[in-house]
Order: C-alpha cells, then structure tokens, then sequence
C-alpha cells in the first residue's frame, strides 16, 4: 500500500515525529529521514536530535558544550556528535515542559 503525502502533510508528520523523537527507534529515524528525501525537505537542526552514525534518538546521551562546539556522545554507540553551536539552536529535549500527563 502506497500512501502518498503532500510536502505539507509531509513536514507535518516530521515535526510530529520530531516531537516524540525520544520514543522513536532507529529504523523509524531512517523511514523518516527517507520521507524528507524525498519531499526534499531539510531537517536542519532536527538533524541533531538523533545519532549521525547509528540514527539512535539522543535519549540518554551525554551533551557536552564548549568552545562553541557542542559535543554529544551517542548512548548507544558512542559516536561523537559535533556541531558548531549556534544561538537559535532547538535540541527539542526539554526536561522542564513536560505538561502532559
Ligand atoms: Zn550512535
């Protein structure tokens, strides 16, 4: 069965994914990067919110910051994540608003 999104519904499903990406496995993590390819839409910082090496939600990976670099090291691999630190950066991985429930 072939489901066809538009790129809206699209960017939709990804911020939706996004949102609860700590519940997320790698495999779900590839099938969404693949939709993204393919509506060619890019992740940007959501990119950030999971393994580069093992696609592993950054669930309990340590997040180091220094010299305008964040590191994070990858709970399950141990990969190390780095990106230049920007200002407008959105981990999406508040401990504090967790409103619900
Ligand atoms: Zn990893």
């Amino acid at each position: 069965m072939k489901q066809k999104f538009s790129k809206t519904e699209a960017e939709e499903k990804i911020t939706e994914f996004f949102s609860d990406i700590k519940r997320k496995t790698p495999e779900d993590v590839k099938k969404i990067k693949k939709l993204a390819m393919s509506k060619n839409i890019k992740l940007g910082d959501k990119r950030k919110l999971f393994c580069k090496k093992c696609l592993s939600p950054h669930g309990n990976s340590s997040i180091k910051i220094n010299d305008g670099f964040i590191t994070i090291n990858c709970g399950n691999c141990s990969y190390k994540n780095r990106w230049k630190l920007k200002k407008e950066i959105d981990f999406g991985l508040h401990s504090h608003d967790d409103g619900c429930c």
